[in-house]
């Protein structure tokens, strides 16, 4: 048997505090929600949660506070076989993300950073870790100083550089250089070429990295490599519960079957699978699917 594809993670771990409402409120308004739930998250912890159900081995480099969720945080990681010898806990709380999800299953979130807030740069061992990878998964929810080491580091040692360019904001020139493939979703492609229209967005993003793909919720993704001609990869349809981390889901899985060597095309139906189960259950990291469901939904 091969073995698993090895992926390391620098990013955030959150404890996500999700209420669940019909309607969300609006400023100065107060609702009444049906449910409330403490769920381990962030887009890091996310995306090493989901590539690892979906069969990587994943190792997570960030921080957690010296708190209880920080324990949480980190054994939810564990649990779920990821590595955490890049796990810090440094003083202070855990990053949290306040989360409302409404009866259509969309959502609104508030990140408020914590102990993610101290990972501005790699700490003894991370470039080992991610010499060791295949694949370097990285988001925007720690210091932009700490994605670029991550990215600097990758680059060094010939790692595939994914980033997912979330929460939007300008991107220094080089992360983009040290960038193999850039997975914003539409709001975020938009934010850094200023046109919503994900083929023009796309091409646009070519000229900084050489792969994009742009993620376009229940209508899909879209799959831009330069000079070739994007493919527009469709979402299975489904009734969708809870969206969050469906982007986080989509991504892990990818990084997962791109490391297995399978084309592009296929690994993203298999990533667009993974999701697509991920929005039909509720939470973020509590509703990622894990290989065999998503090799039983591609049949
Ligand atoms: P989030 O911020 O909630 O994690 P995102 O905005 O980063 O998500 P989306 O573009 O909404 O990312 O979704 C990522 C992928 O998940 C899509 O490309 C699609 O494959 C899948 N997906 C999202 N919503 C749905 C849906 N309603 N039905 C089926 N698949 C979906």
């Amino acid at each position: 048997m091969t073995p698993p594809p090895a992926i390391a993670v620098l990013g955030s771990t959150n404890m996500d505090l999700v209420a669940y409402v019909p309607t969300a409120p609006r400023l100065g308004e107060t609702v009444t929600g049906s449910a409330f739930r403490t769920i381990p998250g962030g887009k890091g912890a996310n995306q090493a949660v989901a590539a690892a159900r979906a069969g990587g081995a994943v190792s997570m480099i960030g921080a957690v506070g010296a708190d209880d969720f920080g324990t949480q945080l980190r054994t939810a990681l564990a649990d779920a076989h990821v590595d955490t010898g890049g796990l810090r806990t440094v003083g202070g709380a855990s990053g949290i993300a306040h989360i409302v999800v409404d009866d259509d299953g969309g959502n609104s979130i508030i990140v408020v950073p914590g102990a993610n807030g101290t990972v501005g740069g790699l700490a003894d061992g991370d470039d080992a870790r991610i010499a060791a990878a295949g694949a370097l998964l990285l988001q925007l929810e720690i210091p932009l100083s700490g994605v670029l080491a991550g990215a600097r580091a990758a680059r060094a040692h010939g790692v595939r550089v994914v980033l997912t360019p979330a929460p939007a904001q300008p991107l220094p020139g080089e992360l983009l250089a040290n960038t193999d493939l850039l997975v914003p979703n539409e709001h975020e492609a938009a934010a850094l070429t200023g046109t919503s229209d994900p083929y023009k967005a796309a091409a646009e993003l070519l000229a900084t990295v050489p792969e994009v793909v742009v993620t376009l919720g229940a209508e899909g993704s879209l799959y831009a490599a330069r000079g070739a001609e994007p493919v527009l990869v469709p979402a299975p349809r489904v009734q969708a519960e809870d969206t969050t981390a469906a982007g986080d889901t989509f991504v892990g899985a990818l990084a997962v079957a791109s490391g297995e060597g399978r084309p592009m095309p296929e690994a993203l139906a298999w990533a667009s699978a993974a999701a697509a189960l991920s929005v039909q259950r509720a939470g973020a990291s509590a509703s990622m699917p894990y290989r065999h469901e998503i090799d039983a939904f591609t049949g």
